[in-house]
């Protein structure tokens, strides 16, 4: 059995709070959310936490609204919520339904979207005991220097498992982040696509003590269809194998642009612009060459437990699955 090593619990009431405590070095402080990404890498000897600080109790990290053009979703939002919230299945359909396929209904109801988006990275060689780990000699990630996945790579490329990442890159969200400045709150806006980083040891492009804070989400115009597929051997409780989301932006029957965005394969979502496919009429050829472009364009590698040529194959049929719901389904209300 794995033991929870101890560590202090620290529970602010505001953003300023949890901020000053995030910000003091000597703490060892993360933030825990729902605590099912942290608690278990706490357990595995991946993450080392001194003070958790619990954002449960946070004012203004929850709910979500509408907000003109854009739905605001505060980052301790719930996955459930999302799963089921009118407002997200009006607006932006295709984050309720990965939402929906994150894990099983009790974690979600634990998860956050922050959380979510904030997930560790994941891979094969770094999910196991410190035992375990050790008798490999360690990797990038867990106090050695050599790669398993890529040998002699300089880099770790573990990979983000998020299913919510994709999706709500496909939507062109955007993130708010705040930190604890000179004595006081400082916020910043970017495009979660940015948030990520190339390097699985620290992907997340947050500076010490910064949190996530919430999600603006545009909402997409009647001639936009985004849409979300994952794949697992199982259809509950499993890490996505494949999670890709689509957004296609049509006019007269014919694209005029979108965005592919593939995760899982390494440690950020990977983007793939569609202009250049540009004046294409919408049908199952499309959908074909799409499948054909992730499949020429995209990798899987051996950081997760599953055949990574056999991921490869899959993708292309899950991609083409996608658009072909896509093109059949009222706008932004396909899934798999
Ligand atoms: C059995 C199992 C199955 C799972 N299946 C899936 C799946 O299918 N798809 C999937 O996407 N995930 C899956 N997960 C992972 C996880 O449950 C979810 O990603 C969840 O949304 C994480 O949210 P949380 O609030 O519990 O995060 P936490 O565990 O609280 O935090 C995760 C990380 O984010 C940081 N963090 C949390 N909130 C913030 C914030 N506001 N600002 C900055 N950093 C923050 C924490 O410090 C930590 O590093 C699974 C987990 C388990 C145990
Ligand atoms: S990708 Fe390489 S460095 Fe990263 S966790 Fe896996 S084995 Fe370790």
């Amino acid at each position: 059995m794995l033991r929870l090593p101890a560590f202090d619990v620290a529970a602010p009431r505001d953003l300023p709070g949890a901020l000053h405590l995030l910000a003091d070095p000597n703490q060892g402080a993360r933030p825990l959310a729902g605590g099912t990404d942290l608690v278990p890498n706490a357990k595995l000897g991946q993450t080392r936490l001194g003070t958790a600080v619990l954002l449960r109790n946070v004012g203004g990290l929850c709910g979500l609204e509408r907000r003109g053009d854009h739905v605001w979703i505060g980052a301790g939002t719930t996955l459930a919520e999302l799963a089921t919230d009118p407002t997200i299945l009006e607006t932006c359909a295709a984050l309720g339904r990965a939402a929906a396929r994150v894990a099983s209904p009790q974690i979600r109801n634990m998860a956050t979207l922050g959380g979510n988006l904030c997930l560790d990275t994941r891979c094969r060689y770094i999910n196991q005991s410190e035992f375990w780990r050790s008798a490999l000699g360690g990797c990038l990630k867990s106090h050695g220097s050599e790669c398993h996945v890529v040998p002699g790579g300089q880099g770790c490329v573990a990979a983000l498992s998020s299913d919510t990442a994709p999706v709500l890159i496909a939507y062109g969200a955007v993130v708010e982040v705040a930190g604890w400045r000179d004595g006081q709150v400082a916020r910043r806006e970017l495009p979660l696509a940015d948030l990520y980083d190339s390097d699985g040891t620290r992907h997340v492009r947050l500076a010490p003590g910064e949190l996530l804070t919430s999600v603006r989400v545009p909402v997409p115009g009647p001639h936009v269809r985004v849409g979300h597929r994952k794949w697992a051997v199982r259809k509950s409780i499993d890490f996505p194998l494949i999670s890709v989301a689509l957004r296609l932006e049509l006019a007269g029957g014919a694209l005029v642009g979108g965005r592919l965005v593939v995760g899982v394969l390494g440690p950020r979502p990977r983007v793939l612009d569609l202009k250049g496919l540009a004046g294409r009429p919408m049908g199952a050829a499309f959908a074909a060459e799409l499948g054909r472009m992730a499949f020429d364009r995209c990798r899987p590698l051996p950081n997760i437990p599953y055949d990574a040529d056999y991921r490869r194959e899959r993708l292309a049929v899950e991609v083409r699955r996608l658009a072909l719901g896509l093109l059949d389904d009222p706008p932004h209300c396909s899934d798999a």
